[in-house]
């Protein structure tokens, strides 16, 4: 609910409608939350944001002559009022049926993360991790909107006061891709919020409904109309016109390096902000120094989990030589045994991939591979077992002999094909790992805290784990180096990135000289 009814309503009404008389154009951004919610419930104008207009051209809709901005509310109010009852609305148990009989715990989180399944299809497991994460995010940034300040300034020059002011960018367009929508997006949307942002988010073509889902939500919880908007369709139909919007100030876009670039080359024409979270082709280096049996779970979740199709897959392994062979061995006895099937069932621990072109990118990447000489190892083929039931499957596949400079080694798959590498010492394991134009993430596997220290310094990646993988938090910075992107998401600096610096200059003595001269 917007702006509550006050026992002066009639008197707030009145005074609201003589200034909106007396100030026409000029009136809007005047008002009072209250009297905007008078007028409102009157029918005088419609509570909507007009930098949200990019959204409501491309859907055809003409926004309303008065409007409050979602950054003239308080940002105290913008936390507890409306943040904090989303994720409320995320959290809170309700009945679902299909979940309930499934035994699954019924929440909007679950019954988002059964959409992001059906539409995606990594597994449940992964997705309710995700989703019931994603509060966390409302929860942190929430908590920063009342905590953006300026700073005054000890300025070199007498008979001023200066301060700065930390001021929303306005409207920003978030562009998402399949693998991950609504935790890709709610990295975007909570700092965008918090920040005084207002935000229009184009999902993937493949993926949308989550996110629509979700936008009924921000409906539930009394966002006013505009704040957080949806518009779904194919990148060039929907996403282009929405970055080349004169009204949206910021495009943070997830997804791939090649359309990466095409937004990022448009949006510079036009000096706009962007945010790029783009892929990788992330190195996990293990040393013969460290925990064997860790280590193969990490290479297995580094490239198995999620069917290989996250930005931070470990999918070059570098294996010192002194272990290569019984590491791989041990390696490929696990990686054999993993379950392929219903991402639904909780026994299934590979599921398919996403979409047809997708299926036929990695099923490309293998026959590369073959041509380049690796060595197969494990799998190969698409899915075949009776629980793959004829859908877009590919067998967790392993290559061994890599060299780094192969195709299979610098290109990202995007699926569930892992290239194993040899190297000889420290120095050769940098090498090899920072050779390649992507710098999303790394990992190291040893138990010798100076080499861990070294490798995570010299290590060209936004990511650096050391002894796990896959480790995610709204507190921890992250984004890429070289190729991999722009901009970081998570952590305290990441709201900085919805934030633009005014400096104020007050003149508080200082007599003017020479008007010809700078002062
Ligand atoms: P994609 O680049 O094909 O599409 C991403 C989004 O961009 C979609 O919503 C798509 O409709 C839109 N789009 C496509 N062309 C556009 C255009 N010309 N203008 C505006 N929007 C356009 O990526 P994808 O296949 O959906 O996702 C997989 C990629 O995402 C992989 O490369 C992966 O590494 C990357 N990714 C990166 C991160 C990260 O945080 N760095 C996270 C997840 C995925």
């Amino acid at each position: 609910m917007p702006p509550e009814d006050t026992a002066d309503h009639a008197a707030i009404l009145a005074r609201a409608q003589a200034r909106a008389k007396e100030e026409s154009a000029s009136f809007r951004g005047l008002l009072t939350p209250a009297e905007t919610w008078a007028l409102f419930k009157q029918g005088e104008i419609a509570l909507v944001d007009t930098r949200t207009l990019a959204e409501r051209d491309l859907v055809g809709y003409v926004p309303g002559s008065i409007a409050i901005e979602w950054y003239d509310y308080p940002a105290k109010r913008r936390n507890e009022r409306f943040l904090t009852q989303l994720r409320e609305k995320v959290e809170a148990d309700r009945p679902v049926a299909f979940l309930c009989r499934s035994g699954v715990r019924s929440n909007d989180a679950a019954k988002l993360a059964a959409t992001e399944v059906r539409d995606n299809g990594k597994l449940l497991a992964e997705m309710l991790g995700q989703l019931n994460y994603i509060p966390q995010w409302f929860y942190y940034y929430g908590g920063l909107a009342d905590k953006i300040q300026g700073t005054t300034l000890p300025l070199d020059k007498k008979g001023y006061f200066a301060f700065t002011r930390n001021e929303p960018l306005g409207v920003v367009a978030a562009i998402t891709p399949w693998n991950s929508p609504l935790m890709l997006a709610s990295w975007k949307i909570a700092p965008a919020l918090a920040a005084g942002c207002t935000i229009v988010v184009k999902p993937s073509e493949f993926t949308s409904a989550s996110t629509l889902e979700f936008a009924a939500l921000f409906d539930e919880a009394g966002f006013p109309p505009g704040v957080f908007n949806v518009v779904t369709g194919f990148g060039n139909e929907v996403g282009t016109p929405l970055v080349e919007h004169p009204l949206v100030r910021k495009i943070s876009f997830t997804g791939s390096d090649t359309t990466g670039r095409i937004i990022n080359e448009k949006a510079a024409r036009h000096f706009k902000h962007t945010a790029m979270e783009l892929g990788g082709k992330s190195p996990n280096v293990v040393f013969a120094d460290a925990d064997l049996d860790q280590a193969v779970f990490g290479a297995v979740s580094g490239i198995f989990a999620a069917t290989g199709q996250t930005c931070i897959a470990g999918s070059r392994l570098l294996v010192q030589d002194s272990i290569y062979d019984s590491f791989v061995e041990k390696l490929v006895g696990v990686a054999r045994t993993a379950r392929m099937g219903d991402p639904m069932d909780p026994a299934t621990q590979v599921g398919p991939v996403t979409t047809p072109p997708q299926f036929a990118k990695v099923l490309e990447y293998i026959d590369v591979a073959r041509q380049e000489g690796a060595t197969l190892l494990l799998g190969g083929q698409r899915g075949n077992a009776p629980e793959c039931g004829g859908g877009w499957f590919v067998q967790p596949t392993i290559f061994g002999d890599v060299r780094n400079d192969m195709r299979i080694a610098q290109e990202e798959v995007f699926g569930p094909v892992l290239s194993i590498i040899r190297f000889k010492d420290e120095e050769d394991a940098l090498r090899i790992a920072n050779d390649v134009r992507f710098g999303l993430a790394a990992a190291v596997w040893t138990s010798d805290i100076g080499r861990a220290l070294r490798m995570s310094e010299k290590l060209q990646a936004g990511t650096v784990w050391v002894n796990t993988y896959r480790a995610i938090s709204y507190l921890a910075p992250f984004g890429g180096y070289k190729d991999s992107g722009l901009g970081r998401e998570n952590g305290i600096d990441a709201i900085r990135e919805y934030l633009q610096v005014k400096s104020v200059w007050i003149n508080s003595g200082a007599v003017a000289g020479n008007p010809f001269v700078m002062r």
